[in-house]
């Protein structure tokens, strides 16, 4: 096992792995731009390296100062947490070259899921399902065309190298499609240098559907059963939940297993989330495979009891999970808000600047992930999310009522958060009776009225 492990992020993703690196025995390393030197999680690691200024491209994106500080503080294992470089195959190979075990996939197995387009074929293989659209990237206009006719419109034009949003174009006919694909093809270039784009159906009401697995070096992957990401606001998830409401228990094994065989098929060691969307008859579509630790792992965590982030040290090491699927089972329900410090009546404008008030909530079935505190001062140069509640129940009912509790004891101030928002949210309709789809926070905000469902 490793004795020391650097962590190659900030905030509470960096506290998480601490915490998990400490309860094995494992020393955690901190690196750190300036703008955290004050950070909270950083007194709580046994050595510090700052690695540069402010914005991430001069510290949390500088491999070269990463690898340097593993150097220096004799580290033998870097955890890359989310964002920044979690995702990027050619970091994992520069911490392998380097003599540091890389906390995720193999850069082979990142690159081979990765790409949307190389992912949708050994899917195909393990019989996850996919959404209906060309098997490779199209060469011509023509071929686009062809299979939007045999699929039907809508469908979405998708870059096979794309990433947050880019290169991506819907089409509700020919002429749409043809300029979709014109297009798509140069934003993909000029965001990935890969203009390759394919095309699949487009689906119009549809909830987010996800599997978490973790796989090892032994041949071994595991599902830990599914979330429910459909409370999202711009594709950017607020509400999380496991396991997901009013889903056939069969039809949802099915798609764990060949999630879970997805991942073995690949030779993937870590944490990996097989992302699909749900139609209203329970029909799911592969979207992509995040190679990373995910923002809402702790509700999977509370549901299986498996310590997702242990799990990954222990693979990465070259030990075989610790778990085996027979022993995996859905305990309760776990619901998770992500607290940003974000101004929902002006537009979810980031705020920066000093939290003075900081009362977290506790009791049964609470877990507060978050570096933040009374004093800390939220750096502008990050991502907004300060803190993530989590609560577990027997039921998805009191799951919601404890969160409704834990949300009332929550004060922060004066800097405006998404916690007044997570309270009506609760109250919400569409979300009690979990008969919604991923844009009904977006109707609901538009139009406060339309939540009367109920
Ligand atoms: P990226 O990697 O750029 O985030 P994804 O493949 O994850 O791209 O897609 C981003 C979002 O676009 C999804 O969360 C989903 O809401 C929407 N989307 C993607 N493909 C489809 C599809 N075939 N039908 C409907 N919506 C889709």
């Amino acid at each position: 096992m490793f004795s020391r492990i650097l962590i190659a992020n900030r905030g509470e993703i960096a506290l998480r792995i601490i915490r998990a690196a400490k309860s094995m025995g494992i020393e955690a390393v901190c690196v750190y731009s300036k703008a955290d030197a004050d950070g909270s999680w950083l007194r709580l690691a046994d050595e510090t390296v700052c690695i540069g200024e402010a914005p991430s491209a001069d510290s949390y994106l500088r491999i070269d100062r990463i690898i340097s500080a593993a150097e220096v503080t004799s580290s033998d294992a870097i955890h890359p947490g989310y964002g920044f470089l979690a995702e990027n195959a050619q970091f994992a190979e520069v911490c392998r070259d380097s003599g540091f075990a890389f906390i995720g996939p193999s850069p082979e197995a990142m690159g081979l899921l990765g790409d949307k387009v190389s992912c949708k074929n050994l899917a195909r293989k393990a019989g996850t399902p996919i959404f209906p659209g060309t098997e490779d990237a199209i060469d011509e206009l023509d071929e686009a065309v062809e299979m939007a006719e045999l699929i039907g419109y809508p469908v979405i034009v998708k870059a096979a190298a794309g990433g947050g949003g880019r290169g991506m174009r819907i089409a509700r006919d020919e002429q749409e499609l043809r300029a979709g694909v014109i297009s798509a093809r140069q934003e993909a270039e000029a965001a990935f240098g890969d203009g390759r784009v394919y095309v699949e159906k487009f689906l119009e009401q549809a909830r987010h559907f996800e599997i978490q697995c973790i796989g090892d070096s032994h041949g071994n992957a595991v599902h830990l059963y599914e979330r429910d990401c459909t409370t999202q606001r711009r594709h950017q998830k607020l509400i999380e939940e496991a396991p997901a409401p009013h889903v056939d228990p069969e039809r949802r094994d099915q798609v764990a297993a060949s999630a879970a065989e997805l991942i073995r098929q690949a030779n993937y060691s870590g944490a990996a989330t097989v992302e699909f969307l749900m139609d209203r008859e329970q029909n799911f579509f592969m979207l992509e495979v995040n190679t990373r630790v995910q923002v809402e792992h702790p509700v999977s965590e509370l549901i299986s009891g498996v310590d997702v982030v242990a799990e990954q040290i222990r693979v990465a090491a070259g030990e075989p999970l610790s778990i085996t699927q027979d022993q995996i089972s859905v305990n309760g329900h776990a619901i998770e808000c992500r607290i940003n410090a974000e101004d929902p009546d002006r537009g979810f404008m980031p705020q920066a600047g000093l939290i003075e008030c900081w009362r977290p909530p506790g009791g049964l079935g609470v877990r507060l992930d978050s570096h933040a505190t009374a004093g800390y001062r939220i750096p502008p140069n990050y991502d907004s999310m300060i803190g993530k509640l989590i609560v577990h129940g027997p039921d998805r009912a009191t799951a919601i009522a404890r969160m409704k509790v834990a949300l009332e004891e929550f004060e922060v101030g004066p800097i405006k958060t998404t916690i007044p928002l997570h309270r009506r949210l609760m109250d919400h309709p569409d979300f009690v009776s979990a008969d919604f789809d991923i844009h009904y926070v977006e109707r609901w905000l538009e139009d406060p009225s339309v939540a009367t469902k109920a």
